[in-house]
């Protein structure tokens, strides 16, 4: 699925990423703007999250795009998800401004298809290719694009994910939610209002120097959600990241759910109801696959990214199979029936209508599911092509998964080696029934991997 002919130069598996002013300026995201008005035409959206430097660098992909021809509608400050949304209803593509999780002097650029999805690999490659060659010209002063503004639609996108549930089935559940002072400010509150619920909020005032915690939602930096979901007998809190495609959960008693747990809890939900299979990359928790065979559905893994998900998740439809799930286990979950990318506001939904349709605390339904424990490590390395082919023979008697890096099945347990595309690094995920299982495998597998590597 990967492509093995080119190597993608400036865009990662979520877009172009880089420091403001170093590796990501006005100048390169006009001619991400122009290039891209060159290879789509029509109506192209645009939105960005609440980074001090986003102002600037909307100017300049809407800038690009209207000399190239295309209308551009500035959707505002909008989470990812919502302009994904918003492209799939009414418009011939988009950019969103986002660096997602990274931290505030970060920004960039993702691209996305008329479909809601984001650009695949090969799509970019050629849209690289335009930047890098630029041999665009300039539309003449009769053809040049008109912008609009549209902040109001992202009320089309909250109340999307509101139709989904029945009408103030949370009325009973009361909420915390930490938006990170990121666009989900104004998105998740609101849903959860609207289904009923009880919403205080934290960080929840935009501010792109994000004084009350990073984007990035981890364990650390929740501890004041954790503890305000205490003091207030919330059922739960909720938070994103900086443009809000993922939600991750505070349980009743203050405490972190892991994002592996938080997937297989809500698959168990979904495929409870609902039979098919479950589209998810090779990295993820087997406590997802244990949950989903137990309520009689299918796994199908793919690649490490989530737009591999998305566009696996869409051919198997297309094929004729029963989709019923799809995401990562970070946090980032897609739901094929309101669209076909992340989503941290329908995540966050959900969890509301699981908790009201149960009837259970969040902690009783997370301590029903089946215990697991994983070891991550990053080796720095220049040779991580080498010590993929040398796992792939040291452990030619056990099941191999080759769909990205070398994954190494066995029954109760996996290990997954990746070499990273950008850094001179691999990257170790073993996976275990129990912490002790997990360190066994990964003292072995460190063996091994010492023998060709310095460490
Ligand atoms: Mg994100």
């Amino acid at each position: 699925m990967q492509s093995t002919k080119f190597q993608k130069r400036l865009f990662g598996t979520n877009g172009v990423r880089g420091i403001v002013g170093k590796d990501l300026t006005p100048e390169r995201v006009l001619t991400i703007g122009q290039a891209l008005g060159t290879m789509r035409k029509g109506c192209i959206a645009v939105g960005r999250d609440t980074r001090t430097s986003g102002e600037t660098l909307v100017k300049a992909v809407k800038s690009g795009l209207l000399a190239s021809g295309c209308n551009v509608v500035d959707c505002g400050i909008l989470p990812t998800p919502a302009l994904q949304y918003l492209i799939k209803e009414q418009f011939d593509g988009g950019a969103m401004i986002t660096a997602s999780h990274n931290p505030p002097e970060y920004n960039g650029v993702k691209i996305i298809e008329a479909d809601g999805t984001e650009m695949g690999d090969e799509e970019t490659l050629k849209l690289e290719q335009l930047i890098f060659e630029p041999s665009f010209s300039p539309e003449s002063w009769k053809c040049t694009g008109h912008e609009s503004n549209a902040p109001y639609l992202i009320r089309k996108y909250i109340q999307a994910i509101v139709h989904q549930f029945p009408d103030k089935v949370g009325s009973e559940i009361s909420v915390v939610v930490d938006p990170g002072s990121g666009p989900a400010c104004l998105t998740t509150p609101q849903i959860l209002t609207d289904m009923g619920c009880r919403v205080l909020s934290i960080n929840g005032i935009m501010d792109g120097t994000f004084p009350g915690r990073l984007p990035e939602p981890s364990s650390d930096g929740l501890k004041e959600l954790a503890e305000l979901v205490v003091s207030s007998g919330a059922a739960f809190g909720v938070a994103h990241d900086g443009d809000a495609d993922r939600a991750v959960f505070i349980d009743e008693k203050g405490r972190f759910v892991e994002e592996n747990r938080e997937f297989a809890l809500i698959a168990q939900h979904i495929c409870h109801r609902k039979k098919g299979t479950l589209v998810t990359p090779v990295s993820t928790s087997l406590i997802v696959e244990i949950v989903v065979k137990n309520e009689g559905c299918t796994i199908t893994y793919t690649p490490v990214g989530s737009i591999y998900v998305a566009r696996t998740m869409r051919s198997l439809l297309e094929n004729g199979n029963e989709v019923v799930f799809g995401g990562e286990g970070n946090g980032g979950l897609i739901f094929p029936d309101h669209q076909f990318c992340r989503d941290g506001g329908m995540t966050a939904a959900m969890m509301v209508f699981i908790l009201a349709s149960t009837g259970k605390k969040l902690s009783t339904l997370l301590s029903a599911l089946p215990n697991r424990s994983m070891i991550k490590d990053k080796i720095s390395t220049s040779c991580g092509t080498q010590v993929l082919e040398f796992l792939k023979k040291a452990y030619s008697h056990d099941s191999l998964d080759l769909t990205d890096g070398v994954k190494i099945l066995r029954k109760n347990s996996w290990a997954l080696v990746r070499a990273s595309g950008t850094e001179p690094i691999i990257r170790i995920i073993i996976d275990g029934d129990t912490h002790d299982h997990a360190q066994v495998f990964y003292n072995e597998l460190m063996d091994h991997i010492s023998k060709i590597t310095d460490r």
